[in-house]
């Protein structure tokens, strides 16, 4: 990061990213073309967002500060919600949300830093996030699980090691004394963050003092994306958010299945098995029911001219149970069966007809698949299909069907 001669507002926080309260002189406010008020100070503890690193927010007097960015003449510009009186007016900020990304913006340091030198992989992008994990973006590599907890462990050694981590200013002809992780493509003043014998990175962020203060670093997963590995992690006090809220998700699955969390994923893995047989079994039952299903439909036949005329439908069948269920009543002497199952969007449906009623099922099916611009297929004794159709259109599905079979039956005639 270059700062020779875009630093107008001087920043505090680049040398004490621990100061959360200071008095404040106002010298100036703008309207932003949003309508929004800023307002710039002398000086500023609040970090503008850039770098990969989110604005802090806070108070300042009475309002709250929404948003800090640089504007192109290098000030610092306080986004208020408010009105901001006086010359001189306290400000403070958010503790919480700066110290989150203080430990993601360092974690993400060392990890860069860890990455390379285990792995050759050079950082090309980063993200640093306190809602979300923290993101880096690194060249495509295939690396395994025990890679990656290599690479953990050698981070958080290092946090455990509490490693000194400073910054300070050097000039452009320095450069070449400092070993940096990637060297600033800048002239001018530079700013080093250091990580003791790990890591000299050029940037403007705010840094923990020490690499303890990181906590834990948990590298979460790695995915492709596009030409680059994207890879996730938590550290400080979000790792322990996301340890207590999986923790909590854990232990009421374990509750629900009454077992511990060490003993889950066996338990679903037998769950799941008894499940599968379970089904397997439930399929064998359904098949010798099938039998005494036709035959009380059967019963139920409604006399219509010479035939049989059986219409049901069931809240939830597959065209396949309908089709094996249609193929027995095709082999009742004088029956025209319309079977059918209709789950609120889509329509299966299964035509049997006796070879001597005269109706044909395809031409039945059709008929009514036309209704609903369905599709579907069979031949004479036995037809199936569906579609999508409205409440509406089900409402009204079986309103033709005499109609058709008369139509059907003298067309074969
Ligand atoms: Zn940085």
């Amino acid at each position: 990061m270059r700062l020779e001669d875009k630093l107008t507002t001087a920043r505090g926080y680049l040398d004490d990213p621990f100061r959360f309260e200071f008095d404040a002189d106002v010298i100036g406010k703008v309207t932003l073309p949003d309508g929004r008020q800023g307002v710039l100070l002398a000086e500023t503890y609040f970090y503008p967002t850039g770098g990969g690193q989110e604005h802090d927010t806070g108070m300042l007097g009475e309002a709250q500060v929404v948003d800090v960015f640089v504007d192109d003449a290098g000030n610092v510009v306080h986004v208020v919600d408010g009105e901001v009186t006086g010359r001189q007016v306290p400000a403070k900020i958010d503790r919480e949300r700066r110290f989150g990304f203080l430990q993601q913006h360092s974690a993400q340091h060392l990890l860069s830093a860890v990455l390379e030198d285990m792995e050759g992989l050079e950082t090309i992008s980063a993200k640093i996030s306190i809602d979300s994990p923290t993101t880096i973006d690194v060249p495509l590599a295939n690396l395994g699980e025990h890679d990656w907890l290599r690479v953990q462990d050698r981070a958080n050694a290092l946090i455990y090691a509490d490693r000194q981590i400073k910054s300070y200013f050097i000039r452009e002809p320095e450069i070449a004394t400092v070993p940096f992780r990637r060297p600033p493509k800048v002239s001018g003043q530079i700013r080093v963050v250091e990580i003791d014998g790990v890591d000299y990175s050029a940037c403007g962020g705010t840094h923990c003092t020490r690499t303890g203060m990181i906590g834990v670093l948990k590298i979460l997963k790695s995915e492709r994306r596009a030409d680059k590995l994207r890879v996730y992690f938590v550290a400080g006090r979000q790792a322990l958010s996301y340890f207590q809220n999986y923790y909590a998700i854990l232990t009421q699955v374990a509750r629900q299945l009454n077992t511990n969390p060490e003993a889950v994923a066996q338990n679903v893995q037998r769950q799941q098995e008894q499940l599968r047989a379970a089904q397997v079994e439930l399929e064998a039952l359904a098949a010798e029911r099938l039998p005494l299903e036709a035959k009380r439909l059967v019963a139920t036949a409604e006399p219509f001219e010479s035939i049989k005329l059986v219409i049901a439908t069931f809240p939830d069948r597959t065209a396949q149970q309908l089709r094996a269920l249609a193929g027995l009543l095709q082999n009742e002497p004088g029956m025209v069966a319309l079977l059918a199952t209709y789950d609120g969007m889509k329509l299966a449906l299964a035509v049997a007809c006796a070879a001597d009623t005269a109706v044909s099922a395809s031409e039945l099916l059709r008929k009514h698949l036309s209704q609903i611009g369905g599709r579907g297929g069979g031949d004479a004794r036995l037809a199936q299909g569906g579609g999508a159709a409205t409440e509406e259109q089900w409402q009204a599905f079986f309103a033709n069907t005499r109609k058709f079979i008369r139509e059907s039956r003298e067309s074969r005639e």
